[in-house]
């Protein structure tokens, strides 16, 4: 049983599709005990992630920064929300409270996240297991272009393979499970 945070997009625009993946991950994670740690807004797969968990009787913790307690509707629901005071106390608290992450398709903000804990878990600042729900290929032109980076030596390979991509989200959660035991 894990704090496991997950990354995913805001927009309220998007297919039904990736609201489903969203609300079927939050579903996921509370069925198997976890508890959900978002950007604490209801907006979006945000607020498809956060309803599907406790639609199955998960816990969920939000962190907000006050700027977008109205913008991204904040989750007052939630078993936990915390406040910042800008969005770089966000992500900071969103990594001090997880045990793991998970990206989910998203857009800049979800990049944002995801290259925050990865470039620290490649200086060794932290040793939580990410891994990437990389759903019908939607990221493989982004892994395509990191790994050519990589070959180029811009990136260590160490550091690029940090970050695990599975294209499911049971088996991303089976992934973090076997990392954290
Ligand atoms: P998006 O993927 O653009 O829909 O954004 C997903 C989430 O990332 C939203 O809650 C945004 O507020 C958040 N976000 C965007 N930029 C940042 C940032 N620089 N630091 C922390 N969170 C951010």
């Amino acid at each position: 049983m894990a704090a496991i945070c997950v990354f995913c997009a805001s927009s309220r625009t998007l297919d039904q599709r990736w609201l489903d993946l969203a609300a079927e991950t939050g579903a996921q994670l509370a069925r198997r005990g976890h508890t959900v740690v978002s950007g604490g807004g209801r907006v979006g797969m945000m607020g498809a992630l956060v309803e599907g968990a406790r639609s199955a009787g998960g816990r969920t913790i939000g962190v907000i920064p006050q700027a977008l307690v109205d913008l991204e509707v904040a989750d007052l629901t939630s078993d936990e929300l915390l406040v910042t005071d800008s969005m770089a106390s966000r992500k900071i608290l969103m990594i001090e409270k997880s045990d793991a992450f998970l990206t989910l398709p998203g857009g800049l903000g979800t990049l944002d996240e995801l290259f925050e804990v990865w470039t620290t878990a490649t200086l060794a600042l932290h040793h939580k297991p990410m891994v990437l729900v990389d759903t019908d290929g939607f990221y493989g032109p982004l892994l395509a272009w990191l790994r050519d980076l990589a070959g180029q030596r811009f990136l260590k390979p160490a550091g690029f393979n940090l970050l695990r991509s599975v294209d499911t989200v049971p088996g991303a959660i089976d992934l973090i499970e076997s990392q954290l035991t």
